[in-house]
């Protein structure tokens, strides 16, 4: 549980390499302008992004089964083919198969098996069920959540919102002013909406949505065998746990600020902060190693759990663990369950209108669990061997952009900006898939069992999370697995991680010519680069502990070109009159608007000065700008803007394009803008 991973989210997956081996890519999307996509209508200094998307938008409906549909979901749906393909024949019945592809076969194999599932419908659950109910005092009511912590009732299972967090989460992370070592962490959780607001906002939506909720629950509960007044019941005490704890979480933009999340103590320290939970039989229990200090994350929330520990009843306890254990498995249960979970999760708040064809979960669904295995044969079939080579060269290029950028930066005295130059320097990168891959060998996995599976594959996730604890960080492991369509920033290791997932059109392109790969790509990675830099990143020194490398006027100067984009931002509308919040986006839209700005630098740089034979009647700064909107480009329905907008520390993609150019005197001077063209900000802001 690290408590800054700085992503891109695209919420998509896909392949580099041979580019002749990637399913159904379009020629069209290979040159890294699509021309026909442009909107003649409209003019680029008016609306860049409607310019860049209009005909795309009208022409790609989102699909019954998504919330949102964009360039980079078409990629993922790209890779999935591949993936089923993989898993396919991995699965086929062939006693000689063995080792990695044996077990993702099986896996896969279990998932498909559709009939078995609902023959078998909540049997899954009884044992659990029934020590639950057996329940007869707060020692083992502590134990059974130690049990299904274990148990990885915690993790999430796949794209739509499935991840529980019952009751807190428990888990390792490296130490935030220790960057060598890792330490475990208890932090707040245990809410089923997407975040504590959800709890208290008082506009008609949100009363609506938990109307629905608590629907939800009941429905879940009946699904349970409760009788209607009995679930009626077991959702009004769940709703009632959910919302006492919701009251002591911390906010989403207070938890932006790494030092309010990091609370390190001694396990001593933790049980006078929280006397009622006994922790010495929960952590021997959830199989934790016994270092004597922990991070309390949220030191209130514990507080507050502590109360509520006290005053709710057993069987208050008893149906909330319920509920939890019930979620946390529906998308793997039968039809009832299953299609309640997404009735709620996937569609009255993630705005799809179908579930998934069942190929597309198995097929996501082993590679949240086994995405290690999976990723080896994706790897094999689809990153050609000089795509690292091809992506490293153009990071170089980045960093030498970044480099110039943060020496020539006006605002920045010269003792912090040799600071910032060595962290730079000290940025480690990742391209395509892990060094040494992990061994899943000790799960066993039964090709009739898929809640086994799941509850087997989970258990050994949570064991391995714990493991780490108290041991060396691990510096190459992968927080994404190589399928992934996204790339991270991680500050505590100081380094930028490239799935081979994203590294194929519409981000890059072997074909495509320097101003669409630096539009594509470029950015991408000045993306991840500027995350080092952002309002949470800047906290962070060349070796991923939290201090304080900043002078006091040039810290000053910053949070002032920071302030400018938060409300910049927090003028966009998002859905009705739900507006993005500039606090909670501020990281992701400094990292945009640094990192459009550095690969346009990288992108003069390969020029150098040269103005190549024009590819098309655009000149190649005009190329450049259009291919990075074009692989924006996406639909949202209004149910997955509203929850982006309220959730997602990511702006929605038109302002992913127009906040940035906006923003960009390159960008005026590409189209010719003139200055009072609404794609001329008359405040520009720029931090990097
Ligand atoms: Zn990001």
């Amino acid at each position: 549980m690290r408590h800054a991973k700085l992503v891109l989210m695209v919420l998509t997956l896909c392949v580099l390499g041979d580019p002749t081996r990637a399913p159904h890519a379009e020629s069209v999307a290979r040159r890294g302008v699509d021309e026909a996509s442009l909107d003649a209508g409209v003019d680029p200094c008016v609306d860049f992004y409607q310019y860049a998307c209009g005909p795309w938008m009208k022409s790609h409906p989102i699909p019954p089964d998504r919330g949102t549909w964009g360039r980079g979901s078409e990629l993922e749906e790209r890779n999935l083919a591949v993936l089923r393909e993989i898993l396919e024949k991995a699965a086929a019945p062939d006693p000689g198969r063995t080792g990695v592809e044996r077990m993702i076969g099986d896996f896969y194999a279990s998932c498909m098996d559709e009939p078995g599932i609902e023959a078998r419908g909540l049997d899954p659950l009884k044992p659990e069920l029934q020590r639950i109910a057996a329940i007869k005092s707060k020692k083992a009511l502590v134990a059974e959540i130690a049990r299904l912590h274990s148990q990885g009732v915690n993790l999430g299972l796949g794209r739509e919102y499935t991840g529980t967090s019952l009751l807190f989460r428990f888990g390792s992370e490296q130490d935030a002013k220790d960057a060598t070592s890792v330490i475990a962490v208890v932090d707040q959780g245990g809410l089923g909406l997407p975040d504590r607001d959800y709890y208290f906002k008082d506009d008609a939506k949100s009363g609506e949505t938990r109307d629905g909720y608590r629907d939800h629950l009941m429905r879940v509960f009946e699904l349970l065998g409760d009788s209607k007044q009995g679930a009626a019941l077991a959702a009004k005490r769940v709703f009632g746990i959910e919302t006492a704890l919701a009251r002591v979480s911390l906010e989403k933009v207070k938890r932006r600020d790494p030092l309010n999340v990091y609370h390190k103590m001694t396990r001593n320290d933790l049980k006078a902060l929280a006397p009622a939970l006994e922790w010495k039989d929960y952590f021997l229990a959830v199989g934790a190693p016994q270092t004597p200090d922990l991070n309390v994350a949220v030191p209130d929330f514990f507080k507050g759990l502590d109360t509520l520990l006290d005053t709710a009843s057993l069987d208050d306890w008893k149906d909330y663990l319920r509920w939890n254990l019930a979620r946390s498995s529906a998308p793997v249960l039968g039809r009832g369950l299953a299609g309640a979970s997404f009735d709620f999760y996937g569609k009255t708040l993630g705005g799809a209108r179908e579930i998934s064809p069942r190929w597309k979960r198995c097929a996501s669904l082993t590679d949240v669990l086994l995405g290690e295995a999976l990723g080896q044969l994706y790897v094999e079939r689809t990153f050609g061997a000089q795509g690292k080579e091809r992506t490293l060269k153009l990071v170089a290029a980045l960093e030498k952009a970044l480099r110039r950028d943060i020496e020539t930066l006006p605002w920045m005295t010269e003792v912090t900006k040799k600071q910032a130059l060595a962290k730079l320097e000290a940025i480690r990168n990742k391209i395509g898939y892990p060094d040494a891959w992990r061994d899943y060998r000790s799960i066993r996995i039964a090709r009739d069992d898929l809640a086994g599976n799941v509850t087997r594959a989970r258990a050994f996730e949570v064991a391995r999370r714990l493991g780490k604890i108290g041991r060396p960080v691990d510096r190459g492991e992968w927080l994404m697995t190589p399928p992934t369509v996204n790339a991270y920033y991680d500050p505590q290791m100081n380094n930028i991680n490239f799935p081979a997932g994203i590294l194929q059109p519409p981000y890059y392109d072997n074909g495509a010519d320097d101003a669409a790969n630096f539009g594509g790509i470029g950015s991408v990675i000045g993306h991840e680069l500027t995350h080092g830099f952002d309002d949470q990143g800047r906290k962070f020194d060349p070796r991923g502990n939290l201090s304080d490398w900043w002078t006091d006027a040039d810290a000053a100067e910053f949070e002032k070109r920071a302030a400018c984009l938060a409300d910049e931002y927090s003028a966009f509308v998002a859905v009705g009159d739900v507006k993005h919040n500039g606090r909670l986006t501020l990281g992701e839209n400094t990292a945009d608007n640094g990192g459009l700005r550095i690969a346009y630098m990288a992108l003069e740089d390969a020029l150098a000065g040269a103005s190549p034979p024009a590819a098309d009647r655009f000149t190649p700064e005009q190329r450049f700008f259009i291919a990075n909107a074009q692989a924006w480009c996406s639909n949202y329905t209004d149910e997955a803007a509203r929850l982006r907008a309220q959730t997602n520390e990511h702006s929605l993609a038109k302002y992913r394009v127009n906040g940035v150019v906006s923003n960009m005197p390159e960008f005026q001077k590409a189209f010719s803008c003139p200055a009072a063209s609404p794609m001329v900000r008359q405040d520009a802001c720029r931090v990097w």
